[in-house]
């Protein structure tokens, strides 16, 4: 059996043809220029998928990926800012007519825990939680191998919890004041870095520069830890998870950060339960969202 798996992201759809153990067979990636529409959007995931199926073999249908909310048990796709949704759309069912295949679709920071759960960093693991630091900060939630996503399953949003009770001066990429994500995006570490040095410095640099021993580039990093770490407590005390792993460009440098993460997360949880935690690099990378998108449709193929 087999599973055609797409990452749909803002500028384009990356598709694959994924086996059983996790192994992308073939791939194939189609460009967003021509996306006004969602009725675009669909035709271009169709057309994607049947190019992909005549590749593949005992294809037993489409996982998708979403860089949006998305409720995977009604398959509607909600507001998506770097997508033509506006409204609630129902892409799953519609998909699923034109290709006539079972399609299943969850959040593409889900599809990625659920990755490494199955494939990667946290292989084997009975819960799991993935912080996926990049652009934005997003989250994804594995309980016995399986997604959890709450009732309307846009739960898991770990990058959206508060972490600032007052006078919260950063604001997150969707609005709200002082939450995990307005701290931790990428160009609010890249600030940090500028205030630090005094100077524009991209990641990559500021990276190096405390890999080389600068003080100032390395205590930039030391404070993403402890930002992370105030949001990783309330994860602990929550979930008491097997493992976290942090995934997304910005966890090339989670050495740099990870005790600071760890020794924060210490005083506001509980030790039994920090202690009882593995803290991890994610394994799979880009491939993540794919992987776990095929994940999706071998689950419901066996049930
Ligand atoms: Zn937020």
């Amino acid at each position: 059996m087999q599973a055609i798996a797409i990452d749909v992201g803002g500028t384009s759809a990356k598709g694959a043809v994924v086996d059983q153990r996790g192994k992308i067979l073939y791939e194939k990636k189609v460009y967003s220029s021509d996306w006004k529409t969602p009725a675009n959007v669909l035709q271009a995931l169709a057309g994607l998928a049947q190019d992909l199926t005549k590749k593949g073999k005992q294809i037993a249908g489409v996982g998708l990926g979403m860089p949006g909310p998305c409720d995977p048990h009604t398959g509607m796709i909600n507001f998506t800012p770097n997508l033509p949704f506006k409204k609630p759309y129902p892409l799953r069912d519609r998909l699923q007519k034109l290709v006539a295949m079972p399609v299943v679709m969850h959040n593409d920071a889900n599809c990625a825990a659920l990755a490494e759960v199955t494939w990667g960093a946290a292989k084997g693991a009975s819960v799991a939680i993935l912080i996926i630091m990049g652009t934005g900060v997003g989250g994804g939630v594995v309980i016995n191998g399986k997604i959890f996503s709450g009732a309307g399953g846009q739960g898991g949003e770990l990058g959206h919890m508060p972490v600032c009770y007052a006078d919260c001066e950063h604001v997150c990429g969707a609005g709200h004041p002082g939450c995990l994500e307005s701290y931790l995006r990428k160009e609010e570490i890249k600030e940090m870095g500028q205030r630090a040095l005094h100077k524009r410095v991209s990641l990559v640099e500021l990276e190096d520069m405390a890999r080389g021993g600068n003080k100032k580039a390395l205590s930039v990093w030391q404070d993403v830890g402890k930002h992370l770490g105030v949001g990783l407590a309330g994860v602990l005390n929550i979930f008491n998870p097997d493992v976290v792993i942090i995934g997304g460009g910005i966890s090339h440098a989670f050495d740099l950060f990870k005790k600071q993460a760890r020794d924060e997360a210490l005083l506001r949880s509980f030790s039994s339960i920090v202690t009882h935690t593995k803290f991890v690099k994610a394994r799979l990378g880009n491939d993540a969202g794919k992987l776990g998108a095929a994940k999706l449709v071998f689950d419901v193929a066996k049930r």
